[in-house]
């Protein structure tokens, strides 16, 4: 799927008829109200002017199409001429599995929405219950097939972490999203939000978020599955930002996530390259010039973590003309290259 750079538009927690256990879209947003239709197209005429054209405006934070019709309409409205003068190059939004009908799927094509974003969060009828989602993993595998037969792409959207899952229970989820064929997904470890039943749940000792380790061991492993499915992964971890901050009180947050999960499958990449070479006294390995720091790791871990697991003396990595997941080994005789 070709990536466009997205003008983001808020409209948090509108059309959303359940309160999900771990949401505060304000905080996460980082938008206090829903934008206007007015705003929406001052938005979007600022974005193209300071970027030129060809990018895709995206309504997330609620349930864009669970809003009232003609809400929904006249946001969608207000993206129009954009489309018509070339200079918006795609219209997307996201929601919830159990907001797709034919009536739906009229309006989204009428309106040249493109791609419609998923929340799934996760395939297990008991984790979505104790999430509060309200739909069922029926709802998510029905919205998809009937958003694929329209011609609109799907991006499904995960979760780890939640209450009552598990690590097996996210690459059970996983698998059955892949199934999907979705056209992307996106990876959010649960994080505790202050002002959510997450937040009074984990006060009380009743909710045990996953650890930053856990959470980036288990979305590395996530990763390499999709990316085994043929499945884009567009983003591991909640986008940074003062209001998220501000409001994280636990959980594997981190700014800079989807790096650190880069770096775990680096790391992971690595060890079957280096195991014939226990011991050894110096070890290159290559990669891509935009991995050197995915392998090496933040504070030099991954580097520091090969040398003690294989015994080795120096382990240098080094930039060469590789492709994206391709790590080379440079030293004889066990020279080797995965991909
Ligand atoms: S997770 Fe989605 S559906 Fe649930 S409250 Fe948040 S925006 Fe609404």
């Amino acid at each position: 799927m070709a990536r466009r750079r997205i003008i983001p538009l808020f409209v948090p927690h509108a059309g959303c008829p359940h309160q999900c256990v771990f949401c505060d879209q304000r905080s996460i947003s980082g938008a206090a109200e829903p934008v206007t239709p007015r705003q929406a197209a001052a938005a979007v005429e600022q974005a193209l002017r300071r970027s030129g054209p060809g990018a895709e405006l995206a309504f997330y934070g609620g349930s864009f199409t669970a809003i009232d019709p003609a809400a929904q309409e006249a946001l969608l409205a207000a993206a129009q001429p954009f489309l018509a003068d070339g200079r918006l190059g795609a219209l997307r939004c996201s929601t919830r599995p159990d907001a797709i009908d034919p009536a739906v799927i009229d309006r989204l094509r009428r309106y040249g929405v493109g791609t419609v974003e998923l929340g799934c969060q996760s395939m297990d009828e008991a984790v979505l219950r104790a999430a509060g989602r309200g739909h069922t993993a029926a709802d998510s595998r029905r919205a998809a097939a009937m958003l694929h037969a329209a011609g609109i792409r799907v991006v499904t959207q995960m979760m780890t972490g939640l209450p009552s899952d598990s690590d097996e229970g996210a690459l059970a989820t996983a698998r059955a999203l892949a199934d999907l064929r979705p056209e992307g997904v996106r990876i959010y470890p649960t994080v505790v939000v202050e002002h959510t039943p997450l937040a009074a749940r984990w006060r009380r000792g009743d909710y045990q978020p996953q650890s930053l380790d856990g959470a980036v061991t288990l979305c590395a492993a996530l990763w390499e599955q999709f990316r085994a499915a043929e499945i884009p992964v567009l983003r591991v971890g909640l986008n940074p930002g003062p209001a998220l901050e501000a409001a994280v009180l636990a959980g594997p947050y981190h700014p800079a996530f989807g790096e650190l999960v880069l770096g775990r499958m680096f790391l992971r990449r690595a060890r079957p390259l280096l195991e014939p070479l226990r011991g050894s006294g110096r070890v290159t390995l290559a990669v891509a010039p935009r991995n050197v720091s995915r392998m090496t790791g933040q504070h030099r871990a991954n580097l520091l973590a090969l040398q003690g697991e294989f015994s080795i003396k120096t382990l240098k990595i080094v930039p060469q003309p590789l492709g994206e997941w391709e790590i080379c080994l440079q030293t004889q005789p066990a020279a080797g290259i995965v991909s």
